[in-house]
């Protein structure tokens, strides 16, 4: 069962199919002769989709290795000084060691007047690039990005988006950021692939050197395969039905609040994905509650974020002010679209019998005896 969704999604059949559709093309896109031009065609087709998905034009589409790509080339690529929020992910804030961090408030939300007073700071310097994600990867808290789409306008700053998230699962104004990031296997797309979309007035240079591929914003012998499955999904991801993994996710919040009210569900009075929940669950640390819901088949994520296989005190969640024993016992479900409500039930009643072993008893429906008994 997997309700990891939000570091990674399974492939869309789609993908897989211009996968298979495309994966005896030979020939370099930049190559004159047919097999160079036949690969170009592809190329230029997926790059046309992505674009009218967006609403911009195909030459502001970038092709990436992914979002830390994206992300490190439109903040390190920026003439000019970065204001990024500190919820954003590492990607940006350790992408440049100039950059300015804007505070966010006790739910990840990015504190606009302070940001207006940043911007007031750093404009006599030159351009200035504000860079708010649209949703956090971790908490799902979405980011009030038309209001910091307003200050940039008013302010004459550039703004940037990390929409990693939020393809397909947000309604976002594309069209009204200087820059957006895009990744491929959050959409079911392979990993190793995504974009940057880049609007012709933003000043930005490359942060890789070599041939003219990608308008010389991004060198290298492009990815085809990536590129055409990234196009196959990202037109495929807009018909997702979000409605019903909200249904399923809320059921799951409500049934376990039923029976632990004090339960904490982060970011869970303001706007969030309709598919996270990142739960507290005292006394017990993360990387136990993982292991032992993977005993059970199940896959979820501890709430700090996780590389390397490693679990490291989340930045987002010290940036929300969260002391560190609530840090260290967070857990993010995030679901997808083929969750069904089968799943949802086992998930719920794993994490009250781990709860029950853990949490004052509060239970006013359900019983279940301890399969995490052993948990300590
Ligand atoms: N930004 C956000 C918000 C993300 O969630 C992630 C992936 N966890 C990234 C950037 C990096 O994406 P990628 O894996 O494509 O490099």
């Amino acid at each position: 069962m997997y309700f990891d969704h939000n570091a990674t999604a399974p492939l869309r059949n789609c993908a897989k199919k211009s996968l298979m559709e495309h994966m005896e093309f030979i020939g370099n896109a930049s190559s004159i002769h047919r097999f160079g031009r036949d690969v170009r065609r592809i190329i230029e087709s997926s790059r046309k989709t992505i674009a009218q998905v967006l609403g911009v034009d195909p030459s502001q589409i970038i092709f990436t290795s992914g979002a830390t790509e994206s992300n490190n080339l439109a903040i390190q690529g920026f003439q000019g000084c970065v204001i990024a929020s500190a919820v954003e992910h590492d990607s940006v804030l350790k992408s440049r060691s100039d950059l300015v961090v804007c505070p966010v408030d006790l739910n990840g939300v990015i504190d606009l007047a302070l940001l207006q007073k940043l911007i007031d700071q750093h404009k006599h310097v030159g351009s200035v690039l504000i860079s708010v994600m649209a949703a956090n990867n971790e908490t799902g808290v979405i980011q009030p990005f038309d209001d910091v789409i307003a200050i940039a306008k008013r302010s004459g700053s550039f703004v940037h988006c990390d929409a990693t998230q939020a393809l397909g699962r947000v309604n976002v104004p594309w069209q009204d950021f200087d820059m957006i990031s895009f990744s491929g296997h959050k959409i079911g797309a392979p990993s190793g692939v995504g974009c940057l979309v880049v609007n012709p007035k933003c000043p930005i240079h490359p942060i890789v050197k070599g041939g003219g591929q990608e308008r010389s914003y991004r060198p290298g012998t492009e990815n085809m395969l990536g590129i055409v499955a990234f196009g196959a999904a990202v037109e495929d991801c807009l018909h997702d039905d979000w409605r019903s993994v909200q249904l399923l996710r809320d059921r799951f919040e409500s049934e376990l609040t039923d029976q632990y009210p004090n339960i904490q569900i982060i970011g869970k009075s303001i706007e969030r994905l309709s598919n996270t929940s990142l739960l507290i669950m005292p006394g017990v640390k993360s990387e136990t509650q993982v292991i032992n819901f993977d005993l059970k088949g199940i896959a979820v994520s501890a709430g700090s974020a996780c590389s390397s296989g490693k679990v490291k005190n989340s930045h987002v969640l010290m940036a929300m002010a969260l002391d560190d024993e609530t840090i260290g016992s967070s857990l993010r479900i995030s679901m997808g679209p083929y969750n069904t409500s089968v799943e949802v039930e086992a998930l719920i009643k794993y994490w009250v019998s781990m709860a029950s072993v853990h949490l004052p008893y509060q239970a006013t429906k359900h019983h279940f005896t301890g399969d995490f008994a052993h948990v300590v």
